[in-house]
């Protein structure tokens, strides 16, 4: 298995709900260690700037409103594998669909207000990690 660095927003809803010891607690429980954390509200440009992928998508301005409706807190994982172990942890997209003791099973409200975000491949985390941490703010050991 390969050491990887994935990205974490708990979103909005999550931080709004006080759920973000418990969120990290789970992650770092379940192997992923934390190496740079902050927490912060997303401007409109910068929602849309991360979620750029998604600007054709017929959710996007939704998504954006909500992801600026109040702070959250973004998180730089590493450890074995982490961009799939992260993904396993949070549970399909849509709440609906997610494995039980996923993230989203227990904690998201629909497939929109989704409780948490991953990283998906390791291309997207690269840009991901980078769009909200400096090389500095990541400890090193
Ligand atoms: N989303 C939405 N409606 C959809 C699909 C996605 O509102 O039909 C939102 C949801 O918050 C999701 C985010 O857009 O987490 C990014 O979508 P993606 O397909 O990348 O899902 P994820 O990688 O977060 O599971
Ligand atoms: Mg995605």
């Amino acid at each position: 298995m390969a050491i990887e660095r994935t990205l974490t927003i708990l979103k909005p809803d999550a931080v709004a709900a006080a759920l973000t010891g418990t969120l990290l607690s789970r992650l770092e429980k379940a192997g992923l260690k934390i190496i740079g954390l902050k927490r912060l509200r997303l401007t409109p440009a910068q929602a849309e700037g991360f979620y750029h992928v998604h600007r054709q998508r017929p959710f996007f301005a939704s998504l954006v409103k909500f992801m600026t409706e109040g702070p959250v807190v973004v998180a730089v994982l590493e450890g074995d594998s982490a961009i799939a172990r992260l993904r396993e942890l949070m549970g399909a997209t849509d709440p609906a669909k997610a494995a039980a003791s996923t993230i989203r099973k227990d904690f998201a409200a629909s497939i929109e207000r989704n409780a948490i975000h991953g990283s998906d491949a390791v291309e997207t985390a690269r840009f991901e990690i980078g769009f909200f941490f400096s090389g500095a703010e990541l400890s090193q050991e």
